[in-house]
């Protein structure tokens, strides 16, 4: 008999939470990954994230290859892999590590209801966050709403517990097996990206200087490990520990990224309904010619098409860029929130879903923020505080400052006042 580890958005074979105690188990460890078909089919062609995960399971394939063992890679509908796979190897119990959107948690359910009407073992664990949403709750037993509190909990919880990922080694219990195949990603239907994806490289100085630099999007100033948090090729206990270390500002920051994965597995309305339901009463404009200038980076303010252009190009845009492209479509040109959304869902590396939906909530002025919603972002005084050299816009806008570049779709002033009026409206509803 073996037990069989899934692995999905956790990889790596150092510090990892389920594998580990699958190792600790009585059967031999296979491990399992699985291009799910109900995720992949949507995507494009050329999109690099595949092109990512591929070469992160063709590293694992190598690293097993040490132990005498390999990863067992599916293509297809995960329900009816697990399924055929029950009759093709004797499983004594499947352990995975959780995961909070949705889909997987549906799939999830699914799955261990199957297996265990089977009398298969299905368990999963806690490992992409450093807390669920159940661990910081607030004195009155409830989950937060807001972030400040919120931070306050997590770190003091975060104090209280001894993390120590060294504690999990890495015990040889792996079974023996030649190396499986792996399909190649044409198999898979998709071509190798040639964007480059940031390197697994965590920057010491580069986080001890964060809280400085992190504001400016034509420097180096952020850790660029978004994608490798998302996939999980970083231990988030690793990383929480050094950020600890390091500077107290960086590991706010990755509450941030727990505090949006709680919100998201509290309510998973939040998806396509604003976390404050009253916001999806606004009327919004829609139109769609704006929305493609806006996309292509033809709006005629700088600072929001710099964004644009650097995401179409890179698969990146820096955080405080997100925050004005994103404030710009729903504000100042009144475009669903969702549009946007799903824009940057197809085109940033390190797409999350309950961040990307976190901080266009917060853009829009939907979200869990505290802050009303009319205080609107100006994109020129933005781009005058933040790239006052004009070296992020000139890189991405080499036409800037000739006839060739657009003039503004909308005037400010009077985009900031349109704006308030429909927010009002649909608050006075
Ligand atoms: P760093 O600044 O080095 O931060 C380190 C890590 O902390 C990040 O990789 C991320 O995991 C986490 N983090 C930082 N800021 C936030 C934040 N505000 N919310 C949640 N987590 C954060 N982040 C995503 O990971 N995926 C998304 O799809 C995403 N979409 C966004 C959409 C909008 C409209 C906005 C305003 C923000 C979005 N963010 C998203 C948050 C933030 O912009 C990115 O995490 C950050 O820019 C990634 O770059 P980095 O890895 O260099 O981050």
């Amino acid at each position: 008999k073996i037990t069989l580890f899934w692995m999905r958005r956790d990889l790596r074979l150092e510090d990892n939470t389920g594998l580990s105690e699958a190792l600790k188990s009585d059967e031999e460890v296979l491990p399992l990954f699985i291009f799910d078909t109900n995720i992949i089919a949507e995507l494009p062609k050329h999109d690099a994230r595949l092109t990512f995960i591929h070469n992160q399971i063709s590293r694992i394939h190598e690293e097993l290859k040490v132990h005498n063992s390999s990863i067992l890679v599916k293509t297809g509908d995960p329900i009816a892999i697990i399924k055929d796979l029950i009759k093709e190897y004797e499983i004594a119990k499947v352990y995975t590590n959780r995961d909070y959107e949705p889909y997987a948690k549906e799939r999830d359910a699914k799955i261990k209801k199957y297996l265990n009407d089977n009398l298969i073992e299905f368990k999963d664990f806690k490992d992409q966050v450093i807390f669920e949403k159940g661990e910081i709750l607030s004195g009155s037993g409830t989950t937060y709403k807001v972030f400040t509190p919120y931070s306050k909990a997590w770190l003091q919880k975060f104090y209280e517990t001894n993390l120590n990922p060294e504690s999990w080694p890495l015990k040889n219990n792996f079974f023996t097996s030649p190396p499986l195949p792996i399909p190649s990603l044409k198999d898979l239907g998709f071509e190798t990206s040639p964007i480059p994806i940031p390197t697994l490289k965590v920057k010491k100085s580069l986080i001890k200087n964060y809280d400085s630099t992190r504001d400016f999007p034509a420097i180096e100033g952020t850790s660029r490990l978004g994608i490798h948090l998302r996939f999980g090729t970083i231990s988030i206990r690793k990383l929480a520990l050094f950020a600890e270390e390091l500077n107290k500002i960086y590991l706010n920051e990755l509450i941030w990224r727990e505090f949006y994965m709680m919100i998201l597995d509290e309510n998973p309305r939040v998806v396509d309904q604003a976390f404050k339901p009253q916001y999806d009463k606004i009327t919004w404009k829609n139109n769609k010619e704006e929305f493609q200038a806006w996309c292509e980076g033809k709006t005629g303010y700088p600072m929001v098409d710099a964004g644009m252009r650097q995401m179409n190009s890179t698969g990146y845009m820096h955080n405080r860029v997100r925050m004005v492209t994103a404030s710009f479509l729903s504000k100042h040109l009144l475009i669903d929130w969702r549009w946007g959304e799903a824009y940057f869902a197809e085109k940033l590396l390190d797409y999350e879903l309950s961040s990307n939906n976190g901080g266009w909530q917060w853009a829009a002025g939907t979200g869990t923020d505290a802050q009303p919603y009319f205080r609107i972002f100006n994109p020129e005084s933005q781009m005058k505080k933040f790239d006052k050299n004009l070296e992020y816009v000139k890189k991405w806008i080499p036409e800037y400052g000739t006839d060739k570049y657009p003039d503004a779709i909308v005037e400010h002033k009077f985009a900031r006042k349109r704006a308030l009026e429909v927010y009002k409206k649909a608050l006075d509803k």
